[in-house]
């Protein structure tokens, strides 16, 4: 790295709590020259809390994040400004904007980049429920249709299931989870975070359903599909046609089995019958 060049620092924010933000996170938003926010409205509230110079923000965003691109890359390479990437809650570039200027600074230059660590809403929830092992899988914002959240919530079926879901989407996606994994499928939910209204749940999904019909969902969700009862997922046409495929090529059933359970996560016992 030349030394004219400037270092970009992504750095976490809080997802609702203003205290939670690092002090280091502090030093560095009020050492960089420029701070790419998502909503300078929003980012204005962390700096005047924290006494940043808020004349430091620019907005970047999913609308802009390829039009700015350029001007940043200039700013950094040439004009040997230190730049922070935040966003307007937790983690930048975590289901948010800049990643199209991260990808673009690791491909192609040399530029430092520096994580600055701290909140995330969906770690935030993960270490205060229940959870065996340590395997999960992130998928960000499902897709919306049934179909669509069938198919992705299956194939990812060997790990505890984590996403992000908005309040007016809450219930309908709950009660996909029961059509694909049973009333019985354990899942926690984590309802703003960190705030005021903070609320974590673990139960029956069937029992969450009833206490979210009951009391309207609000504010911001992170939903985990735990792994641990999976057992009565009903096969799905893809799975039997994988079955059928398997008995044509003659496969034993115990090997369909163990196929199964290591594609699925299935538990043995519960298939058995169903080969
Ligand atoms: N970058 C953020 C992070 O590090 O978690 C996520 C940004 S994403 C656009 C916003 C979504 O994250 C919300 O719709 C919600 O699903 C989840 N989220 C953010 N803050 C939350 C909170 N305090 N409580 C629960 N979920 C939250």
């Amino acid at each position: 790295m030349t030394t004219n060049q400037g270092i970009i620092y992504v750095v976490a924010t809080c997802i609702g709590n203003l205290e939670d933000i690092t002090f280091r996170a502090v030093k560095v938003l009020k050492s960089v020259d420029l701070i790419l926010c998502e909503d300078t409205r929003n980012s204005l509230k962390l700096l005047n809390h924290y006494n940043i110079d808020h004349k430091k923000l620019l907005s970047y965003h999913k609308f802009n994040e390829k039009s700015r691109l350029e001007y940043i890359k200039n700013l950094l390479l040439n004009e040997n400004k230190n730049i922070a990437l935040i966003s307007d809650a937790g983690t930048p570039c975590i289901q948010d904007p800049g990643r199209v200027l991260i990808n673009e600074l690791t491909l192609n230059t040399n530029i430092k980049i520096v994580p600055i660590p701290g909140a995330c809403a969906f770690i935030t929830l993960l270490c205060a429920t229940f959870k065996i092992g340590e395997d999960f899988i992130f998928l960000g914002f499902p897709p919306k249709t049934f179909e669509q959240q069938k198919k992705l919530f299956l194939k990812n079926n060997l790990a505890d299931i984590i996403f992000y879901e908005s309040n007016s989407r809450i219930l309908k996606t709950l009660e996909n989870i029961l059509n694909i994994f049973g009333p019985n499928i354990l899942i926690s939910v984590g309802r703003e975070l960190t705030k005021i209204y903070e609320e974590i749940k673990f139960d029956k999904v069937i029992n969450i359903i009833d206490f979210y019909k009951t009391n309207t969902p609000k504010g911001e969700f992170v939903v985990v599909i735990h792994k641990e009862n999976k057992q009565n997922i009903p096969f799905d046409e893809d799975i039997l046609i994988k079955i059928q495929n398997l008995k044509d090529k003659g496969f034993s059933k115990k090997d369909i089995i163990n196929i199964l359970v290591a594609l699925y996560g299935f538990n043995k016992n519960d298939i058995y019958n169903k080969i």
